[in-house]
C-alpha cells in the first residue's frame, strides 16, 4: 500500500509572547523525512511504500505559530498529497497542541484541508503527543490516532510504529472509522500527569484493556495541553470501533474510560518534591544535606514555551545574599554582546533580561564580572553564553532562549553545576539527563507564562466550568464526535 507521510509538530504556549516563526522549525522534505523517522523496518514489514512529503518540527516550544509559515507548509503538504497519485493511506506526524495565529487549531485546519483534497475514503491516522488538545472536527476527520503512552516521553518511535500498524488495520477494514470521543472539563499541567505514577498508570492500563476487546481498533488517553487558552483545551479520551456492530461498545468504553479519569481528577499530582515559593525553595536548598540542589523555575519553563528570561529567582538570590548559586540561564543578546566586547574579567553594569517575562519580572539592574565566555563553533545550534558573576551568583546569560538539558550544557558556561549549592534551571520536571545527575530536585511553582497554578493565568477562551478554574460542579461523560453515525444515547 502507498502511504503518504507528512506533518507539522509544534506545541504552542498561547500566553507566551514569543511567536514561532519559520526559523524556529526544522523542515524536512522527501526521503530525508524517512531517515529522520527511522521506521523503514515497520514500513517494510507492513508492505507499505512510503511517500514522504513534508515534516516541519519545532526546535523548541514557544507561543502561537506565524500564520504565513503554517499556511505555506500546509499548502505544500496538500499539494504534495494531490500530486502523489493514488494513495492507500496518510500517516500524519503531529503534536496536537499547535495554535496558529488567525487559524486557531492548526491540526484541525490541516486535516480539514487534507480531507477536502483526498476525499473521505483514504484512511488518515495521526501520531500525536498526549499533551494535545483535540477538537471534535479533528476526531471526525481522522480515522484514528496513536498518542505517546509515556510522559516524560520515551516512546516516540514506538508510537509512530503503532500509528502505522493502525493505518494498516484500518486499510484492511475497507471503511471509515471514527473515534468515539469524550472531552473532560479538566486542564492538567504535564508535571501532574506523568505516566510512571498514578493515576495515569491505571488509566493507560484501562485503555490497553479496552483496546484488547474484539472489534475495538484502539483506545487513547489524552492528558491535554493546559497552557493553551482555547475552547478545546483539556483532557480527552477516545475509543475507536472497527465497524458499526462494535460502535455501541466503543461508545460505552469511551464513557467508562472518561469516567475513570474524572473519578481520579483530584489524584493528579506531582511525582517529585515541590516548593510553593522561591523563598521556600531557597530555604530548603540552603538547609539541604545534598551538595547541590536543582530548583526548577517552573513558571518560566522554556521547554513549555515560556521566554525563560524572568528575573524573579535571581532577584531573590541577590536580595538574600545567597553565597553560592547558579542561574542557568537568562537569555539577553545585548548583555552577551557587551560581555563579549568587554572580555573575561571585565566589569559590566546592565539591565539584565526580563524584557519578555510576565510582569512584574522586569529587567534587573546588576553589576557583575565576566567569568567565562562560550562562543559556539560554526554550524552549531548552541547559543553563545556569557557567565556573569553577580555577588554569589553565577548567571549564564545566553544569546537567545536556550535549554540547559544536561550538566554538560551548563559546563559550556564554565560552571560545573554539581560544585554549587543552588542551581536554578528554566524547566518543569528536569529533563532525563539532568534528573540523573541532580542529587536533589525541587519543582518551584513560580508565577509566569508556564505557571503550574492555572488559577493564576488569564484564561479567556477555555470552556467553563473546568477544573482547576472551577470547583464543585457536576459532570458526566458524553460522546461529542458524531460524524457518520447517529448520536446514540
Ligand atoms: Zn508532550
Amino acid at each position: 500500500m502507498r502511504v503518504a507521510i507528512a506533518g507539522i509538530v509544534q506545541e504552542a504556549l498561547v500566553f507566551s509572547p514569543i511567536k514561532a516563526t519559520a526559523a524556529d522549525f526544522a523542515v524536512l522534505r522527501g526521503p530525508e523525512i524517512l531517515g529522520h523517522l527511522g521506521v523503514d523496518g515497520t514500513l517494510r514489514d507492513l508492505g507499505m511504500e512510503p511517500v514522504p512529503i513534508l515534516c516541519a518540527t519545532h526546535l523548541s516550544p514557544s507561543g502561537v505559530v506565524d500564520e504565513r509559515a503554517y499556511l505555506g507548509w500546509r499548502d505544500e503538504i496538500v499539494a504534495g498529497l494531490r500530486a502523489a497519485g493514488p494513495l492507500d493511506g496518510v500517516c500524519l506526524v503531529l503534536h496536537g497542541a499547535m495554535t496558529v495565529e488567525n487559524v486557531w487549531n492548526g491540526e484541525t485546519d490541516l486535516v480539514r484541508e487534507i480531507r477536502a483534497a483526498l476525499g473521505i475514503d483514504v484512511p488518515i491516522v495521526a501520531r500525536l503527543d498526549p499533551h494535545a488538545n483535540i477538537t471534535e472536527e479533528f476526531a471526525n476527520k481522522v480515522d484514528t490516532w496513536a498518542a505517546f503512552r509515556t510522559a516524560p516521553h520515551r516512546d516516540a518511535q514506538e508510537t509512530l510504529e503503532r500509528a502505522l500498524h493502525l493505518l494498516a488495520r484500518r486499510a484492511r477494514l475497507g471503511h471509515r472509522t471514527h473515534p468515539s470521543f469524550v472531552r473532560l472539563p479538566l486542564l492538567l499541567p504535564g508535571e501532574r500527569a506523568t505516566t510512571p505514577v498514578e493515576p495515569m498508570k491505571s488509566l493507560l492500563a484501562l485503555a490497553r484493556e479496552i483496546e484488547a476487546q474484539p472489534g475495538i481498533l484502539n483506545a487513547e488517553v489524552m492528558i491535554g495541553f493546559g497552557w493553551s487558552d482555547t475552547p478545546h483545551s483539556g483532557s480527552c479520551v477516545a475509543v475507536v470501533a472497527e465497524d458499526d456492530e462494535h460502535l455501541p461498545a466503543a461508545r460505552r468504553e469511551a464513557k467508562r474510560l472518561a469516567q475513570a479519569m474524572w473519578d481520579r481528577r483530584h489524584d493528579f499530582t506531582y511525582d517529585q518534591e515541590v516548593a510553593p515559593s522561591i523563598d521556600e525553595a531557597i530555604d530548603r536548598a540552603l538547609a539541604a544535606p545534598e551538595r547541590s540542589v536543582f530548583l526548577s523555575d517552573a513558571g518560566d519553563n522554556v521547554t513549555a514555551g515560556a521566554p525563560g528570561d524572568s528575573t524573579l529567582f535571581l532577584s531573590r538570590l541577590l536580595a538574600r545574599r545567597v553565597p553560592d548559586a547558579v542561574v542557568a540561564g537568562l537569555p539577553d543578546p545585548e548583555v552577551v554582546r557587551r560581555c563579549l566586547a568587554g572580555g573575561i574579567g571585565a566589569t559590566v553594569s546592565v539591565e539584565l533580561a526580563g524584557k519578555l517575562a510576565m510582569p512584574p519580572a522586569g529587567p534587573l539592574p546588576v553589576t557583575g564580572t565576566v567569568e567565562h565566555l562560550y562562543e559556539p563553533p560554526g554550524g552549531s545550534r548552541d547559543a553563545a553564553i556569557a557567565t556573569l558573576r553577580v555577588e554569589g551568583v553565577h548567571v549564564l546569560v545566553t544569546s537567545r532562549r536556550a535549554t540547559f538539558a544536561s550538566a554538560e550544557d551548563i559546563r559550556k558556561g564554565g560552571i560545573d553545576p554539581l560544585e554549587h549549592k543552588i542551581v536554578v534551571v528554566k524547566l518543569g520536571y528536569l529533563l532525563p539527563r539532568l534528573r540523573d545527575a541532580a542529587p536533589r530536585e525541587i519543582l518551584v511553582t513560580t508565577p509566569g507564562y508556564s505557571d503550574l497554578d492555572f488559577t493564576r493565568l488569564p484564561y479567556r477562551y477555555v470552556n467553563r466550568p473546568i477544573i482547576p478554574l472551577d470547583r464543585d460542579f457536576v459532570w458526566y461523560p458524553r460522546i461529542t464526535s458524531v460524524a457518520g453515525y447517529a448520536d446514540a444515547p
